[in-house]
């Protein structure tokens, strides 16, 4: 295959969510294994609906996931082209004028539908004569536009569902041009496809209808039809398709609420897949694991909690080279070692914030004033520093013989007191980074009953 270019579509009118991500994702992903170009499409025609600032926030969010793309195009810039192949279809016959109003479509649908047949549009304005129009015309009617349909079955082999077929008769001819001139999405995406050069359209199966009819558009227009891929759709486990105003399954919240891209794309594309759902670290390696001909043919039921799984795990085996940059843009130190020590603790990456105050303080000792003499005699066998990780077990060892404490009655109070917590790291780790002088305060505190 030659490189293939692709091209991932948005209209701007809410912000990408967690499904979009899975066909700009696909889309990239099948392009840059290919060594292909990746375009941003902004779909941009319904004035009314676009907003700018859905539009940048759309580059922005690809930018996060890590797929920005080697061209922008917007379609609100390119009208005219959209004129020249209208009027190329309208000099060929295939485009034509109607007249109907939506009224009169519906009771004609209703009528076919209690006769048992399609319904689909009846063509009746094919019979239309000079007259009839020129009546219409008089009357205030502005005609909105058809495409004529062939007469001939569309196939393709589609890269994800296989050989695909629509018989002759089975789809309305498509209204491109309404009558108030404003274009739907069907022609200006064929106009726009030829013209940028895209060789794969990969897309939702949403569109599986659009593209029998976009493919007889492409020939009418002189050009080959791209290669058609398109994939089932991602489902929030509670039910219900995912739609760009629902705004927690946003890219945008998801950021903000402190997903990995890699942990947003994982679930993005393996759901439903032949691979397992599992965090990849990077994007090259979530192309090796794409097979678009092997995606699930029904939709894909997605449980949005799973994401909290997939970016504690991908945090769990990030190399601190990967995380130093972002640490130290926090004013997190501690360096491997103290990366080392919480990683394994991390849900969401800004929990290092928190550990880092525990190593650092100010802590606020807890204990049980139970407690207290146990603290004094772990002051009193602290041993001398430099410390390692095999300063805890050493010291913990000791305490054991010298009190009789063992699990819990043991290392409770020590947690408590050394880090104000139930829970964290592993002290082993922690104990080194906290240092002896900060250690000795700490339990004081908590034998003292200065502990909060
Ligand atoms: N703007 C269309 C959409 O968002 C594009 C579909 C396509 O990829 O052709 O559904």
């Amino acid at each position: 295959m030659s490189r293939p270019a692709v091209r991932f579509a948005p209209s701007p009118t809410g912000y990408l969510h967690i499904g979009n991500a899975r066909t700009a994702l696909l889309n990239w992903l099948f392009a840059k294994a290919r060594g292909g170009r990746f375009v941003l499409r902004i779909d941009d025609t319904d004035r009314e609906r676009s907003r700018e600032e859905y539009a940048d926030a759309i580059v922005t969010d690809l930018a996060w996931l890590g797929i920005p793309p080697d061209e922008i195009v917007r379609q609100s810039q390119r009208f005219e082209l959209y004129r020249g192949a209208a009027e190329r279809l309208k000099a060929s016959g295939r485009l034509y004028p109607c007249y109907e109003t939506p009224e009169e479509l519906e009771r004609r649908r209703k009528r076919r539908l209690a006769r048992g047949l399609p319904p689909v549009y009846d063509r009746a304005a094919l019979e239309l004569t000079d007259e009839d129009r020129q009546r219409y015309e008089a009357q205030g009617r502005k005609p909105h536009w058809r495409f004529l349909l062939g007469d001939q079955p569309v196939g393709w082999p589609d890269l994800c569902r296989g050989e695909q077929s629509f018989p002759p008769g089975s789809l309305s001819d498509p209204v491109l041009l309404r009558e108030d001139g404003t274009w739907l999405y069907t022609l200006p995406s064929v106009v726009d496809d030829i013209e940028m050069g895209i060789s794969h359209v990969v897309r939702g199966e949403d569109h599986v209808a659009n593209t029998a009819v976009q493919i007889e558009i492409f020939r009418a227009l002189g050009a080959e039809p791209p290669v058609f891929a398109h994939h089932n759709l991602l489902v929030a486990a509670a039910g219900g398709g995912l739609s760009k105003r629902e705004g927690a399954l946003s890219l945008r919240a998801l950021r903000e609420a402190g997903y990995e891209p890699m942990a947003v794309a994982s679930l993005a594309v393996l759901v439903g897949s032949a691979a397992q759902v599992e965090p990849v670290a990077s994007l090259e390696e979530l192309a090796e694991r794409l097979d678009l001909s092997r995606l699930s043919r029904a939709p894909s039921s997605f449980d949005p909690a799973e994401l909290d799984g997939l970016n504690a795990r991908l945090l769990h085996d990030m190399p601190y080279e990967i995380a130093a940059p972002r640490l130290d843009a926090m004013g997190v130190g501690g360096g491997p070692a103290f990366w080392a020590a919480v990683r394994p603790n991390l849900v969401y990456f800004q929990d290092v914030v928190e550990w880092w105050r525990i190593v650092n303080g100010p802590v606020t000792p807890a204990a049980d004033p139970a407690d207290a003499t146990f603290l004094e005699t772990a002051v009193g066998q602290l041993p001398a520093e430099p410390w390692d990780e095999a300063t805890w077990p050493a010291w913990t060892g000791q305490l054991k013989e010298a009190t009789g404490r063992k699990g819990a009655a043991l290392f409770r109070p020590l947690r408590l007191a050394l880090t104000g917590r139930e829970q964290g790291p592993e002290l082993k780790r922690l104990l080194p980074l906290i240092g002896r002088k900060e250690a000795v305060r700490r339990l004081t505190a908590g034998a003292t009953g200065k502990a909060g």
